[in-house]
């Protein structure tokens, strides 16, 4: 699960969100109250997401071998 980095405009204050990809954003500050929250987009949060979504990956393709490697000469891959 990616972590968020927020900040607000309005009083200055900054958190890290434990998030969902799926949650929706927040917008209202934690510590004021106003509207000016948002994400700020941090290059480590960019890094980590990233390398997250390449071992994901590795390990689905190496975990379910494609069709025709060997394992479905008896014609039950189809
Ligand atoms: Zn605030």
């Amino acid at each position: 699960m990616p972590i968020y980095e927020y900040r607000c405009d309005t009083c200055g204050v900054q958190n890290e969100h434990l998030q969902k990809m799926s949650d929706a954003a927040l917008t209202v500050c934690p510590s004021c109250g106003s509207q000016s929250y948002g994400k700020v987009l941090t290059a480590a949060g960019f890094q980590l997401k990233g390398s997250g979504w390449y071992v994901t990956d590795f390990k689905n393709s190496g975990g379910a071998p494609a069709c025709g490697s060997g394992g479905c000469g008896s014609g039950g891959c189809a």
